[in-house]
């Protein structure tokens, strides 16, 4: 898991759990409720008594710091289950009390760390609800605090647009192409619910896949699984019948430890937009995800397939961006 290049600063913070226990789905924003530079606010989150800290900080400079790994959980929301499944940032306030605005400067960097995140953990979009079923949150939402400030929290909408547009999801929206997968477990070989895109992961944690099947929206994607007993031949999505044992999923009744896909983009598909790509990752069982991996491709860390021979998974996820 990485960190943020846009990143000035580093400075550590005992104050945190190492790993974090879920994966990062949404962002959660703060003030620091006082004029800070990031090196003086990383100053105060590295005491150990102060029992607090964040992923990143923004100053008023518009300057980035890092405090906690994005890999790990910081102390933020008072919430250890917001905090496991949420990239927390502390933006300085331009002036103390009142409003507590944030400079400009600070502001778009606030959307840039934002689109940052979200690109690198594969977060389609920020939904601000002004609750918790969106994945932009504020500090209030967990906790009695006015955190993040009259200024920052009335803005949360604009800043969920922003990075929006900037992530191309309405385009992604009217073009997109959606991928639906669902996965047998070794134990009492049931077939486990569909899932859509990224909004969940195929599996459960701890418990080995057998099978593994997979349909797209538009075009077609090939796949094959790897066992203990080698790869075997590609699946097409265009056979959607789970009861053909042969051709209508992947695997072979024994725990899959590898997963290759590749996505064929339609023609009209790539002339508006485009080739398409499918984006998948998977977990060994009880262990943390490994890379995502596109399509086939090797090289920048990918090896071509998810998994790691010998090691039986125990979760997939699939899009198609
Ligand atoms: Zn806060």
């Amino acid at each position: 898991m990485s960190n943020s290049s846009l990143v000035d600063v580093v400075i550590k913070s005992p104050n945190c759990d190492s790993p974090r226990n879920d994966t990062i789905q949404g962002i959660t924003i703060h003030h620091m409720a006082d004029v800070l530079t990031v090196e003086e606010c990383g100053e105060s989150f590295a005491n150990p008594e102060r029992k607090a800290s964040s992923n990143y900080g923004i100053d008023s400079d518009g300057k980035v710091g890092l405090y906690v790994d994005e890999a790990d959980r910081p102390w933020t929301s008072g919430n250890a289950e917001n905090d496991n499944k949420t990239i927390t940032i502390e933006v300085s306030n331009s002036e103390a009390g009142g409003e507590w605005p944030v400079s400009d400067t600070a502001y778009d960097k606030l959307i840039d760390l934002c689109v940052d995140i979200c690109q690198r953990n594969n977060i389609k979009e920020l939904n601000y609800t002004g609750d918790l079923s969106g994945n932009l949150y504020i500090h209030k939402m967990f906790q009695a605090t006015s955190c993040p400030g009259p200024f920052l929290e009335s803005r949360m909408p604009d800043i969920a647009n922003k990075v929006n547009e900037r992530l191309g999801s309405q385009e992604n929206g009217e073009q997109g192409i959606s991928v639906d997968y669902q996965v047998q477990l070794n134990e009492g070989k049931r077939w486990l619910p569909v899932v859509r895109n990224q909004n969940d992961y195929a599996g459960l944690v701890g418990m080995e896949i057998i099978g593994i099947a997979i349909k797209v929206s538009k075009g077609y994607a090939q796949y094959r699984v790897h066992d203990a007993d080698g790869w075997y031949g590609m699946i097409d999505t265009r056979n959607t019948n789970i009861d053909d044992f042969q051709n209508g999923y992947a695997g072979n009744n024994k725990p899959i430890d590898a997963l290759e896909i590749y996505y064929y983009t339609p023609d009209e598909i790539i002339n508006n937009t485009g080739y398409k790509k499918a984006v998948y990752r998977v977990s060994p069982v009880n262990g943390e995800y490994f890379d995502w991996q596109h399509d086939n491709e090797t090289g920048n860390g990918q090896d071509g397939y998810a998994g790691a021979f010998g090691m039986p998974l125990d979760r997939v996820q699939i899009v198609i961006e």
